[in-house]
């Protein structure tokens, strides 16, 4: 059987179109979808398709390299297709203390407001 960390979250099931997404972007490896309960104007889930093992940032290996390149350059392609040219906002939330929910590694990118810093 698979380790626990590895079980399947709703993410696959948008991922394979049980669930319904609104989807703004998605190439071979990456799809980002927007966010159910959006934090600000535009808040957008970008996520790799298969999962391999990366449950949280804190689990990326040496294999996660190509696509952990490929989600971030996907989060610029995204802010642009948003229209986000004055300033957006990239997290990535890990594990209890980062308030992380869903164990499919995603980053959230956050626009269309004011962000502020520290972020509390
Ligand atoms: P985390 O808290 O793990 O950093 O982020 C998970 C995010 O996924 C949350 O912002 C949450 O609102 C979003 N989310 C959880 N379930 C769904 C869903 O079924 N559909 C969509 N579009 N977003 C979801």
């Amino acid at each position: 059987a698979p380790p626990p960390e590895d079980a399947p979250t709703i993410f696959d099931k948008i991922v394979n179109g049980e669930i319904p997404a609104t989807i703004v972007y998605q190439d071979e490896k990456v799809l980002a979808f927007r966010d159910i309960n959006p934090q600000a104007p535009t808040h957008i889930v970008i996520i790799p398709k298969v999962k391999d093992g990366l449950t949280g940032i804190s689990k990326a290996e040496e294999r996660h390299v190509d696509i952990l390149g490929r989600l971030l350059y996907a989060t610029k392609l995204v802010a642009k297709q948003e229209g986000l040219d004055d300033g957006y906002r990239v997290v990535i939330n890990d594990g209890p203390k980062g308030c992380q929910s869903v164990y499919h590694l995603h980053i959230h990118l956050l626009g269309g407001r004011q962000m502020n810093w520290p972020p509390g």
